[in-house]
């Protein structure tokens, strides 16, 4: 069987879990302050704060930047939920924007367009590792006024090009950034999530704010001569990350430059492998970004059903996944809990303005790309495909 992803896990993780245990400090401890210095060094970050995962990730960066009742935040539906998820935990209304097809990123040109005096954020996705227009969005953002906050989930060791360098995903260029080290993800910790930003006094409040608002860490309140009693100056939340996680996480962004490198050669040769199948459509990486191919994404030929073509190449031993979600077409997601970014109807009439995302939905699958993908597994993935779209080797 070939898997979609597999985690690259050696006994470097598990002798520093063993480490770990022993030590007798298993959680926020000092394995989690070294992979947040470790991480803001890999991305370029001022600051980095590990928490439990990136969803609590995003939850406090929306907090932070203020987003409450009655804001609206224009992010993209087709994402996973959890993007727009974040958005309702803060109680105010997500605005769906539509995604581009080659790179299944938010258009900036939408963007700009659901802007509204209630608009509070504008929460960009990475999709699959992909940078988004980042020059787009932020100038856009800054002529209006609003804070951009980036859901780096997939998006470890991408890059963009920024004034002529390259530059990691993460740095952050908006205000802040958040990755998930979920299993799925490019770096794994099991669950894990961590938000860097370039503003002092936002990582204060997510230090504070992750661990239920106590104003005195306890790796301070243990280290400290004095004895010290801590207070809680606002309602926190219990978003920490284990340093068991952090242990892992320390060892796995070692890996990133090779995991990444690794994957870009897995791409390319899908890229050569695949360019001339008829009605095939291969994902677009712009010339200003360096994406790290978490996920491998094509739209099938028209007439080639989704479904069929996955069950014909899990049939050979091959498991892929559908196009990313649309989040306004889950139960979760009534007419009434979103706004179109372009229409901005309310009246409960379905609008058609989201089609790219549905359409990738509908019409692409995920290939198989992990580090330790061989030639032979990867020809096995192609031939499968191209059986299924009635085509043969070029
Ligand atoms: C995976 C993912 C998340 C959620 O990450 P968790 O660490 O599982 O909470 C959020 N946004 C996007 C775009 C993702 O792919």
């Amino acid at each position: 069987m070939i898997p979609i992803i597999r985690p690259l896990l050696g006994t470097e993780e598990s002798d520093a879990v063993t480490a770990v245990l022993q030590s007798g400090w298993l959680t926020q401890g000092k394995k989690v302050a070294e992979f947040e210095r470790d991480f803001a060094a890999a991305v370029g970050a001022p600051h980095a704060c590990a928490v439990s995962n990136c969803t609590t990730a995003l939850h406090l960066a929306l907090m932070v930047a203020g987003v409450g009742p009655g804001d609206e935040v224009i992010t993209a539906s087709h994402s996973f939920i959890a993007t727009a998820n974040v958005i309702r935990y803060c109680g105010a209304l997500p605005v769906f924007v539509d995604v581009q097809p080659g790179t299944f990123n938010l258009d900036p040109a939408l963007v700009a367009a659901a802007i509204s005096p209630r608009t509070r954020a504008i929460l960009v996705v990475h999709q699959m590792g992909m940078p988004s227009d980042l020059h787009a969005l932020l100038d856009l953002a800054a002529a209006r006024g609003v804070p951009v906050i980036e859901d780096a989930a997939c998006a470890a060791g991408s890059e963009i090009e920024w004034q002529g360098r390259w530059e990691r995903i993460g740095k952050p260029h908006g205000v802040i950034a958040c990755f998930s080290f979920h299993p799925r993800k490019i770096l794994t910790t099991g669950d894990g999530g961590m938000i860097t930003t370039s503003n002092p006094d936002y990582d204060r409040q997510f230090r504070l704010l992750r661990q239920h608002g106590m104003s005195v860490p306890d790796s301070v309140r243990h280290g400290s001569p004095q004895v010290l009693f801590e207070d809680y100056p606002v309602v926190g939340y219990n978003y920490r990350m284990t340093d068991i996680q952090a242990a892992v996480g320390v060892e796995q962004l070692r890996r990133l430059p090779a995991l990444v490198a690794r994957r870009r050669e897995i791409a390319a040769r899908y890229r050569a492998l695949l360019a001339n199948v008829p009605g095939l459509i291969l994902p677009v990486e712009p010339a200003w970004a360096r994406t790290n191919w978490q996920s491998f994404c094509v739209r099938l030929p028209d007439g080639l059903g989704q479904r069929a073509t996955m069950q014909a190449m899990l049939d050979d031993g091959i498991a892929t996944r559908r196009g990313i979600m649309c989040t306004h077409r889950e139960p979760s997601y009534p007419r009434t809990t979103w706004l179109c970014g372009a229409c901005r109807s309310t009246d409960g009439q379905a609008c058609a303005c989201l089609r790219e995302g549905e359409r990738a939905q509908e019409h692409c699958i995920i290939l198989p790309v992990y580090h330790q993908m061989t030639d032979a597994e990867q020809d096995q993935v192609v031939d499968s495909l191209l059986r299924a779209c009635g085509a043969s080797r070029g």
